[in-house]
This record gives C-alpha cells, sequence and structure tokens, in this order.
C-alpha cells in the first residue's frame, strides 16, 4: 500500500514504528540571527505533516564554503522519521525554507536566511533531476559530516558503503567547524 502522509497515519506510524524510514537532514543558515533560523526550521521540520525530529546535533560556527566573501555559517544536522516519500519531504523543506523568507535562484554559494538539504533517506539511492540523495556533496564538506559524525558515525552511505566516520577521516576539506556548545545536541520526544 502506498504511504499517505495525514495525522492519523502518523499517529499510527508512531506506534508501529514500522512503516517509516530515517533520514538525515543538513541545516545551515548565515543571514540575519543563523542560530535562531536554525532552530525555528528545525521547530517547523518537526511540525511537518509527515515528519518527526528525532534527534539533532550541536550547532556549529563554519567557515564559507565556495564564496568565502561572506558571514561564518550556523549548520547542524538533524534526524528524522518520516513516512513522505523523498519528492514529499524534498517540497516540504522547500516550502519552509520559502516560508522563513529564503529566495530561489540565487547563485549557488550566495547567503541564505535557511538552506535545508536531505542528506539521507534511509538506504536509499535518488537520482532524478533536482533530487539527489544521498545529498552529492556531503562527503566534501566537513560542515556537513562534523555533525552528521555527531549522531550518526555507524551510518553507512549507501551508495560508498563507507560509515560517516570512515568519509570524516578521509575528507580533503580543510575549512573550520566550531562547535557552539557541547551540551547543545538534543534527543527529541520518544516517537
Ligand atoms: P541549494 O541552493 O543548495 O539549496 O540547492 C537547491 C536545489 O538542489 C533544489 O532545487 C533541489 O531540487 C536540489 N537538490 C538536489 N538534491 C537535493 C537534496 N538531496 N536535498 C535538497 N535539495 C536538493
Amino acid at each position: 500500500m502506498p504511504f499517505s502522509s495525514g495525522e492519523q497515519e502518523l499517529i499510527g506510524l508512531d506506534e508501529r514504528g514500522d512503516r517509516s524510514i530515517i533520514g538525515f537532514v543538513g541545516i545551515g543558515s548565515n543571514l540575519g540571527d543563523p542560530l535562531a533560523n536554525c532552530v525555528d526550521a528545525i521547530n517547523r521540520v518537526d511540525s511537518s505533516r509527515g515528519i518527526r525530529v528525532v534527534r539533532r546535533s550541536s550547532f556549529y560556527h563554519t567557515e564559507p564554503f565556495g564564496n568565502r566573501e561572506q558571514d561564518w555559517f550556523v549548520n547542524a544536522v538533524v534526524e528524522i522519521r518520516t513516512i513522505l516519500t523523498p519528492g514529499e519531504l524534498l517540497h516540504t523543506l522547500q516550502s519552509v525554507e520559502t516560508a522563513m523568507g529564503r529566495v530561489r535562484g540565487g547563485e549557488k554559494w550566495a547567503p541564505r536566511s535557511i538552506d535545508l538539504d536531505i542528506l539521507f533517506y534511509g538506504q536509499h539511492l535518488v537520482n532524478d533531476p533536482g533530487l539527489a540523495i544521498p545529498h552529492p556533496e556531503l562527503h566534501k564538506r566537513r560542515f556537513v559530516l562534523i555533525p552528521l559524525n555527531e549522531i550518526a558515525p555507524y551510518v553507512i552511505h549507501p551508495a560508498f558503503g563507507v560509515s560517516i566516520k570512515g568519509l570524516l577521516s578521509r575528507i580533503r576539506d580543510e575549512s573550520l567547524v566550531k562547535i557552539i556548545s557541547e551540551e547543545s545536541s538534543q534527543t527529541f520526544g520518544t516517537l
């Protein structure tokens, strides 16, 4: 039976726990109050239909990648459970970005009020126009792998067959990633 994404289904999902997918979403911001933007985005994702945030990493101050002539980012990664399809999940995350004032279509490395990327969707590989999972850059970026390693070191990258910990040990990126507070990682309510 195809997934349907009503609230009733989500309650059923929470009790059975057998129809959801575990995913990881990267969060980033470097405009306005970046930390507040990240917190706001996580809360919006957690209250979206068909998605629950299970855990989040600490927040990190990270040196901009690509265009270095801009403010540092705040980044984090959250673990989610979802009954949405990959396309529905992308659509929901883009709706959160738009609701938070993200203007699409700017240059690739431009400053942004909020950026939400699907890193993993279970162990699925997706290669559609406009959606690639695992995110094609995640293994190259310390600002993704460091928070991901904090909450999911033993998750295997399904295309490379290597753990997050293993990817981090091989990375060439040397940009700075500084934890904001070691106490700031958080487990959300039980599903
Ligand atoms: P960005 O400017 O980095 O937020 O890139 C946004 C574009 O990347 C969107 O138009 C998406 O269609 C596309 N995209 C491809 N794969 C992903 C993914 N795994 N997560 C989020 N966006 C993705």
